[in-house]
């Protein structure tokens, strides 16, 4: 036979304790545990004791003597335009970046002919490769089971601009969501003083 885990109360228990709300476990764990019985017993009285304690609340006038010991600066001067500080390694990038720029150029206007073949080639295959992913979408698009009912339903066309209608509306309402969501909101509403 297993022994019982010895799970002794946590201070997250005692809490749930005396909010009545202690896991059935725990409350198992409290029927058999004398430890755990005489903490329980020791934090209410603890609690109790606490209670008597007379409550403390800051005098009047207490945060304009805190405001009277903060020293408030003079706003600092934002510059209009700022640039980064040329650092040796940034110069270097720089550098390195428009020689770089200058060699492509040169090399280009050297091996022009060159250049146009690849360019060419190139182009050529990308013009291939989208060609046939269009067409392998259409025959998927085509295949699909929910394709014939949507065509023969924007066959019609006053049911088409219901549609269009809708979209367009749909499309309308996010974007006055959107705006609505990014305005910040007007003055400031405090509820200190409601
Ligand atoms: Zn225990």
């Amino acid at each position: 036979m297993t022994p019982w885990p010895t799970h002794h109360f946590t201070a997250d228990d005692l809490d749930a304790f005396h909010t009545e709300a202690l896991s059935n476990e725990m409350q198992l764990h409290l029927e058999t545990c004398e430890d755990c019985r005489r903490l329980v017993v020791l934090d209410r009285q603890v609690l109790a004791m606490m209670n008597r304690l007379s409550s403390f609340g800051p005098r009047d006038g207490f945060a304009d003597r805190v405001m009277a010991r903060v020293t408030v600066g003079s706003p600092a001067p934002v510059p209009v335009l700022s640039y980064p500080r040329f650092t040796r390694p940034r110069i270097a990038a720089l550098s390195a970046l428009a020689a770089g720029m200058v060699t492509s150029i040169a090399w280009s206007t050297v091996n022009r002919a060159v250049l146009e073949g690849w360019l060419d080639r190139t182009s050529a295959t990308l013009w291939n490769l989208g060609a046939s992913l269009w067409q392998q979408g259409l025959l998927l698009l085509a295949a699909q089971p929910w394709y014939d009912s949507i065509r023969s339903v924007s066959g019609e066309p006053v049911r088409l601009a219901l549609i269009a209608a809708g979209t367009i509306g749909l499309y309308a309402t996010g974007l006055v969501a959107l705006r609505r969501l990014v305005t910040p909101s007007a003055g400031s509403v405090s509820n200190a003083r409601a």
